[in-house]
């Protein structure tokens, strides 16, 4: 795993220290001795985390982080602030500024890194769904991205796994009035748990009798519903070994008891933050992917989805010696429809064409808008004479029963001119087999139109 850390420390030995224990572990080092070298080394370079001391002279770590995560273009890069006491009011401040994380000087070898390395994982992740979306779409990414979740009215659903009763009655009421919090005090009933209900993190305690809390961890790691479900596990004094160990599973957090309040909620808050807005980029990748390749109006595949498709269908039907043929469909006289009932006419004619077509083809044909009125569907293992039949039927499904325009119970005829080419054995391609159908087609219209021409193979 390579990253780019940031270190930022005013005592020069202490920003040398880290450097040496990150050289080590092939990171590559970035420096910074006060606030405002460090904002601007964020703005400008590919920092993938951020080690921030708190005591500076000048800007304070608090400040550098608040000013952070308050700006779009930082805010999602990750925090671990550094703190010289052990104190649950430093790190409640910091986590109000955004941190995502502490350590307390002297800092712990081992916990350095395996935090490190799981903010690392973080950041890849989001940086990831942040390039996918700014790639696919750009309108709309910039609002996305200054959103801030962390103001969020709706409260977190969370599920709390703990089988000793004192502890969840604690934490029960330390998150009255920050969660929407479920308890389950068996470990396997709470995995089921977990994976059939959509929680925003989940508590996972490790005080429990005869069960390893890590093989949970792991579960819920490995199953697809849970992979991106915030873990936090609550641990003991001593547990350090355990809890690495999960760190290395992928959970993302923990608490040590007795747990403070403000260090619960404020941490919840981080880790929910944070889902809720790689969730939110995940549906705006998986929104914008749809977006590319389906047609709005009629919700059926559009031009550059058959283009990229089409050559491959082809291929595969040359390769395997096996039939394929395509049929272009045509809307007679549309521009009258659109002429006498408006484009709001004529699209709901587009719609129910649409509709008919898609009734009338197998699951494994490709139905395309191809633009305008026009249609191709695409049939793999399908001989021309067969393709004919079916153009016929799509023919006659059009003509035979008249479309509902508007509301008011307005109908019209409507009829379409259909062409049918077929792979032919030897040579021939993709456009040679469209031209040939866009031929068949423009027969069909001289010929009188509300009609099928196939071109034999
Ligand atoms: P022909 O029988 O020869 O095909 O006659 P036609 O009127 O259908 O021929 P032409 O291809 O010239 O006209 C197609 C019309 O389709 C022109 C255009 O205004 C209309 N059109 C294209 N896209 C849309 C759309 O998305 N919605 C609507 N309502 N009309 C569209
Ligand atoms: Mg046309
Ligand atoms: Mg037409």
């Amino acid at each position: 795993m390579t990253a780019r850390i940031l270190v930022v420390d005013d005592i020069p030995a202490n920003v040398r220290l880290l450097e040496v224990r990150l050289l080590a572990e092939y990171f590559e080092v970035l420096t910074a001795n006060n606030g405002p070298d460090a904002i601007e080394t964020c703005e400008n370079g590919k920092v993938d985390v951020v080690l921030l001391d708190v005591m500076m002279p000048g800007m304070d770590g608090f400040e550098v982080c608040k000013r952070l995560k308050g700006d779009p273009a930082t805010s999602h890069i990750p925090v671990v602030m550094i703190t010289a006491l052990d104190q649950v009011s430093d790190r409640v401040r910091g986590l109000e500024a955004g941190a995502d994380d502490f350590l307390t000087k002297p800092v712990n070898d081992l916990q350095l890194m395996t935090r490190v390395k799981s903010l690392v994982r973080l950041k890849s992740l989001t940086d990831e769904l942040r390039l996918r979306a700014s790639t696919t779409r750009n309108i709309g990414i910039e609002e996305l991205l200054s959103r801030d979740f962390a103001t969020d009215d709706v409260k977190p659903k969370v599920l709390l796994i703990d089988e000793r009763r004192s502890s969840v009655e604690r934490i029960q009421k330390m998150l009255r009035n920050s969660a929407e919090l479920d308890v389950a005090t068996d470990p396997n009933a709470g995995f089921f748990q977990a994976a059939e209900t959509p929680y925003e993190c989940v508590l996972i305690s490790t005080a429990f009798s005869g069960f390893d809390v890590l093989r949970l961890c792991s579960q819920l790691r490995s199953l697809d519903r849970t992979r991106f479900l915030p873990i936090m596990l609550l641990a003991d004094e001593g547990e350090e070994g355990r809890i690495l160990r999960g760190l290395e599973l992928g959970i993302n957090d923990y608490l040590i008891r007795p747990i403070d309040q403000h260090e619960l909620t404020a941490r919840l808050r981080t880790q929910v933050r944070r889902k809720r807005y790689n969730d939110q980029l995940r549906a705006s990748v998986a929104q914008t992917i749809e977006m590319a390749v389906i047609d709005g109006l009629t919700g059926l595949h559009n031009r550059r989805y058959l283009d990229s498709h089409l050559q491959t269908l082809f291929d595969r039907a040359a390769a395997r010696r096996r039939p394929l043929s395509v049929m272009i469909t045509d809307l007679d006289r549309f521009k009258s429809i659109n002429d006498t009932y408006g484009h709001d006419g004529g699209d709901d004619v587009l719609r129910e064409f649409a509709r008919r077509l898609r009734k009338n083809v197998r699951g494994i044909d490709l139905a395309c808008r191809f633009g305008g009125e026009e249609f191709v569907v695409v049939m793999p293992d399908t001989e021309g004479a067969v393709a004919e039949k079916v153009a016929e039927r799509i023919r006659a499904e059009i003509a035979q029963a008249p479309f509902a325009i508007g509301s008011d119970g307005k109908t019209i005829e409507v009829t379409v001119s259909v062409g049918v080419s077929s792979l032919l054995k030897g040579t021939d391609s993709v456009a040679a087999l469209m031209k040939r159908a866009d031929l068949a087609l423009y027969e069909a219209k001289s010929g009188g139109r509300n009609r099928v021409v196939a071109k034999a193979a």
